[in-house]
């Protein structure tokens, strides 16, 4: 696993590798969990010593919510990272009530608003 020689504030290193068009997480040097959303001390042992890592971007839907509102209906999913971090976005590309739990997913980066954000796909088998 390689190392990403980055440093600075965490929602800084993890925004700037979303607008390159990475997901960035963090994994704790001395009891080797992963850490997101970023953070200063590991929440496992309270380490100081986190690293950053670009997750590969594969995961699973651990869990899915359709919200709806005036503007319409989107969908907040729990994803389970491959690396064994959990995080929240959405799924594009499906109805969102039609999310699959258990579902692989392809992690990329759209622009809203001029910002980068990370959102999910399906990956159909
Ligand atoms: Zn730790």
């Amino acid at each position: 696993m390689t190392e990403l020689p980055t440093s600075g504030a965490p929602e800084v290193v993890y925004r700037e590798g979303l607008a390159a068009g990475e997901l960035r997480y963090q994994r704790c040097r001395s009891c080797t969990t992963a850490v997101f959303p970023p953070r200063v001390l590991c929440p496992g042992c309270g380490g100081e010593e986190l690293a950053w890592h670009r997750s590969a971007g594969r995961g699973t839907t651990y869990s899915t919510t359709a919200v709806r509102s005036r503007a319409g209906a989107h969908n907040v999913v729990l994803v389970d990272l491959d690396e064994g971090f959990r995080m929240m976005s959405r799924v594009d590309g499906v109805e969102p009530d039609a999310v699959t739990i258990g579902g692989r997913l392809d992690f990329a980066v759209v622009e809203e608003a001029g910002e980068p954000v990370a959102v999910f796909r399906e990956v159909r088998s």
